[in-house]
C-alpha cells in the first residue's frame, strides 16, 4: 500500500501530484550546466523533459520496484513504459545486437513471438524456441552465443511455470541475459529477480494496474541497466503520459487485496471445474494434476487469477460462454471483471489447425481470466452456464 513512497510527501497531499508539465526549466545557466553534467556522469532524477522523466511517472516506477525487491538486498530500479510490449520490445532491443541468438518460450504471448520471430530476425538476430517449463529443452537451446533468454511463468494458457533457479543457472553459465515476463504471476505471487533473473517484464495493464482503463508496462532489473535502459527508453518514446503514471499509483494502493481475490477466485473456480461431470481436462498450477504443480509451488505464493479448461468441441465452449451472465467475452487479463474466450478463436486465431494441435490448444478449450467478483457469484455463473449447456 505504502511501498515506495516517502513518508512525507513532497506536495503534503496523502496522494501523488499528477504534474503534467513537459518542460521543467532551470534557474540559472549555472544550473542547467550542473544537471547536464550529472547526468551524463550518474543519471540525474531531477526532471528536464518530460520524454526523459517525469515526477509523477517516476512515483509509479518507485512502487514498481518496492513490489519486486522489498525486504532484499537487490539494488534494482524500474522503467515504467508505454504498454507490456513496449516494456518487453525495448528490452530486448536494448540487450541484443545483430548476429546474436536469442532463446524463447515457446507459449510465450503471440504478439512477443512476432515480434522476435518477424521484426528481430530482420535485424540479424537468430531466434530460437523452447518447450515452456523443460529444462532439458533450455539446456539443449542455449549456446555459446547465446545473449538472452526470455520466459514467461505462468504461461499462457496452460500456466505452464518454469523452475527460475535453473533458468538462473544457465544464464550465468552462457552469460546470457535472463528476462521474465511475470504478467501472469504478478509480484505478489513471484519475485523473479530474488532467484537471480536478470530483468522481469510486466504488462502493467493487467493486474498491477488492475482496472481495464489504461496500458502500461514495466522492466525491473539492475540499476545501472535500467538506467541505461531509460537512454533506449528516450530514443524510442515509449513513456507513459502522468495522468497514466497516477492511475497506475491508484490501481497498486489495491493490488494486494485484489490479487488475494483474483487467486481464491481462480482457485476455487479450478476446484469446482475439476469435479464437473462435463469438463474435461483443466490447467491451473494451483491444482495436484497440474504437470508444474511442484514448480509453482516452490516459486509462487499463489497461483495467479487464470484457469483454462475443455470441453471437448467448439459448439459446447461457445455455449458456455454465451450462457454466463457475470464472465464477459474477452481476450485480456488482470482487471476487476471476468473474462473469457476460446483461444483458438481470438489470442491463436492466426496459427494453422496443425499448430494449434501441436500446442494443445483445441476448439473446446476456455481461458477464464477470473477478475474480484464475489467467489460464490462466480461460481454460480459457471455452474448455471455448464449445467444448462
Ligand atoms: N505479456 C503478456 C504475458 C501479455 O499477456 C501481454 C498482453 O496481453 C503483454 C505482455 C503485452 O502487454 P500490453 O497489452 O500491455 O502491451
Amino acid at each position: 500500500m505504502h511501498g515506495g513512497e516517502p513518508r512525507r510527501r513532497s506536495s503534503l497531499s496523502v496522494t501523488e501530484p499528477i504534474v503534467t508539465g513537459v518542460m521543467f526549466p532551470f534557474a540559472s545557466t549555472a544550473e542547467m550546466a550542473e544537471f547536464v553534467e550529472e547526468r551524463h556522469r550518474a543519471g540525474s532524477e531531477r526532471p528536464d523533459y518530460a520524454r526523459n522523466t517525469n515526477p509523477t511517472r517516476r512515483a509509479a516506477e518507485c512502487k514498481l520496484t518496492n513490489l519486486e525487491a522489498a525486504g532484499t538486498d537487490l539494488d534494482v530500479d524500474t522503467i515504467l513504459t508505454s504498454s507490456g510490449m513496449a516494456a518487453v520490445n525495448g528490452l530486448l532491443l536494448y540487450v541484443l545486437k545483430a548476429g546474436d541468438h536469442l532463446v524463447l518460450s515457446d507459449s510465450l504471448y503471440r504478439v512477443t513471438c512476432q515480434f522476435a520471430c518477424e521484426l528481430l530476425t530482420r535485424f540479424g538476430v537468430e531466434v530460437s524456441l523452447v518447450e515452456t517449463g523443460c529444462p532439458d529443452a533450455l539446456e539443449h537451446a542455449v549456446r555459446s552465443d547465446t545473449t538472452a533468454i526470455l520466459v514467461e511463468s505462468p504461461s499462457n494458457p496452460f500456466n505452464y511455470c518454469t523452475d527460475l533457479e535453473h533458468l538462473a543457472r544457465i544464464g550465468r553459465r552462457c552469460d546470457a541475459v535472463t528476462i521474465v515476463d511475470s504478467t501472469f504471476a504478478t509480484p505478489y505471487n513471484c519475485k523473479p529477480l530474488v532467484h537471480g533473473i536478470n530483468f522481469v517484464v510486466h504488462s502493467v495493464t493487467k493486474y498491477l494496474a488492475g482496472h481495464n482503463d489504461l496500458m502500461a508496462g514495466s522492466i525491473t532489473g539492475d540499476l545501472w541497466e535500467i538506467a541505461g535502459l531509460r537512454g533506449v527508453q528516450t530514443q524510442l518514446g515509449c513513456v507513459v503520459d502522468s495522468h497514466t503514471a497516477y492511475s497506475v499509483i491508484r490501481g497498486l494502493k489495491t493490488f494486494g487485496l485484489r490479487m488475494a481475490r483474483h487467486n481464491a477466485n481462480a482457485q476455487a473456480l479450478a476446484e469446482m471445474l475439476e469435479c464437473h461431470p462435463k469438463v474435461g481436462r483443466v490447467w491451473y498450477a494451483g491444482l495436484e494434476s497440474h504437470p508444474q504443480h511442484l514448480t509453482a509451488a516452490r516459486f509462487m505464493e499463489g497461483f495467479g487469477g487464470v484457469v483454462s479448461f475443455d470441453l471437448g468441441n467448439h459448439e459446447t465452449a461457445a455455449a458456455v460462454n454465451d450462457r454466463l451472465q457475470l464472465a464477459m467475452l474477452g481476450g485480456s487479463l488482470g482487471a476487476t471483471e471476468t473474462l473469457v474466450h476460446q483461444p483458438w478463436l481470438l489470442s491463436h486465431f492466426d496459427q494453422t489447425a496443425a499448430e494449434r494441435k501441436a500446442i494443445g490448444i483445441g476448439k473446446g478449450l476456455i481461458r477464464v481470466a477470473c477478475g474480484i467478483e464475489d467467489t460464490d457469484d462466480l461460481l454460480a455463473d459457471f455452474r448455471q452456464a455448464l449445467d444448462a449447456a
